[in-house]
């Protein structure tokens, strides 16, 4: 997968999602929103133009206020719950990828962090952890 070729899969792989072209952004989200819809501390994502997006499988949207005040769209897998990727109405030509669903996440770089006034002790910034290479013993 170079640049200009993003593929990415949800948990149980009947989802599937391709993006085409090179990043408009990449960033952590800590928003509130995003926390309690991915579960995480703060959420990987990828913005790409939707013109080179498609998606493939059985996908289920939700749509909530965002932080723009306007709606936005998580679109996750009807059968394992997977959080895949995102369309905020206040941007209609863009697609947010949730870069933990990448088939190779190693290209996502992060620039920035946003909504960091919502970010807690969990997302590991100056936290002095042990850290496992693989699972915790
Ligand atoms: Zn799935
Ligand atoms: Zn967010």
């Amino acid at each position: 997968m170079g640049q200009g070729n993003w593929t990415g899969a949800c948990l149980c792989g009947k989802c599937t999602y391709e993006a085409i072209g090179e990043p408009e952004a990449s960033l952590i989200c800590h928003c509130r929103d995003c926390q309690r819809a991915s579960g995480a501390a703060g959420l990987p994502v990828l913005v790409m133009r939707k013109s080179g997006f498609s998606a493939d499988g059985p996908i289920r949207s939700f749509s909530s206020i965002g932080g723009s005040g306007r709606p936005t769209v998580r679109n996750f897998c009807s059968n394992c719950g997977s959080l895949l990727f995102g369309l905020p109405e206040h941007a209609p030509e863009i697609v947010t990828l949730y870069a933990g669903t990448l088939d190779d996440p190693s290209h996502f770089k992060p620039t920035f962090a946003q909504f960091t006034c919502d970010r807690y002790a969990l997302s590991g910034v100056g936290l002095a952890l042990m850290e496992f290479a693989g699972r915790a013993q």
